[in-house]
């Protein structure tokens, strides 16, 4: 017995197994989509620069 799943994007049941190449999602447009949705929201944080956690403590003691 197939698990399906629904679609994120569309809602559509997506069959969870090797037939489903883009799974959970229906198609590869879902897919896209979904991620594109995402991205959208990443780049809606208003002039945030994007921090590397490269400060590394006693660094300064070691030099
Ligand atoms: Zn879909």
């Amino acid at each position: 017995m197939p698990t399906s799943v629904p679609c994120p994007t569309c809602q559509t049941t997506v069959e969870w197994s090797d037939k489903s190449p883009f799974k959970p999602f229906c198609s590869e447009r879902c897919k896209l989509i979904d991620l594109g949705e995402w991205a959208n929201e990443e780049k809606a944080i208003p002039g945030e620069p994007a921090v590397i956690p490269d400060q590394q403590p006693g660094n300064d003691e070691a030099y």
